[in-house]
């Protein structure tokens, strides 16, 4: 099972929840963007008049190249931002693991792991 990234672009200049990057368990792309939307993600959002057009699409689906192993994402790219948020009390990185509520810690995911 990989890790897809979802990386927020700041559409009007500001981030949305649940988060700046969201990492979503699953087993291919395509399920990733379908679980994508039960965490408030979406897509072609300019398209639909939801995002900004000179500032472009707020989120993009994941394809093949945005698969991670946990360990990179734990020790790589994650792991100097647990429980992190901006300025405007956004967290910066939010994890939904297969099954699992969403979550926005390293931590919080290994310990769901062994529950
Ligand atoms: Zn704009």
């Amino acid at each position: 099972m990989k890790w897809y990234r979802f990386r927020q672009n700041n559409s009007e200049g500001r981030h949305k929840e649940p988060a700046h990057d969201v990492f979503i368990e699953a087993p291919n792309d395509c399920y990733a963007n379908a679980i994508a939307i039960y965490y408030e993600l979406y897509f072609d959002g300019c398209h639909n008049g939801i995002d900004c057009k000179c500032c472009g699409d707020r989120w993009f689906k994941a394809s093949p190249r945005d698969a991670y192993d946990w360990e990179v994402i734990k020790n790589h790219i994650a792991w100097n931002r647990p429980n992190l948020k901006d300025d405007n009390n956004l967290p910066l990185v939010a994890f939904a693991a297969l099954g699992k509520e969403l979550v926005f810690s390293v931590q919080d995911v290994e310990k769901n792991a062994q529950s």
